[in-house]
């Protein structure tokens, strides 16, 4: 079953609608208005490709996470290392009163 990209001519909104067979949509999903025009092919997308789209998912979302674990910013130690042990600092001598 395709899915057909509309436009409505009522309030300019574009809405999508999968279509059985012959069975278009009649009216726009916004306003209501029977004014509504199909968008050339180009626009539509069928099922299939959908689900192309969703199975390309999974690797897409790994690829990211692969990119993230890469930066600087993912490594846990990063802080750790900065910090200076309390031991190898000076006297900070007495504490401050508030
Ligand atoms: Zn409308």
């Amino acid at each position: 079953m395709p899915i057909h990209v509309y436009e409505c001519d009522g309030c300019g909104r574009r809405f999508e609608a999968l279509v059985r067979g012959d069975r278009e949509p009649s009216a726009c999903t916004g306003c209501g208005s029977a004014e509504i025009e199909r968008m050339i092919s180009p626009f539509a997308i069928t099922r299939r490709e959908v689900d192309q789209i969703r199975e390309l998912d999974p690797k897409y979302k790994q690829m990211v996470d692969d990119l993230i674990a890469s930066t600087p910013e993912a490594e846990p130690m990063r802080h750790l290392e900065r910090l200076t042990s309390f031991d190898s600092v000076d006297d900070p001598g007495e504490p401050i009163e508030f």
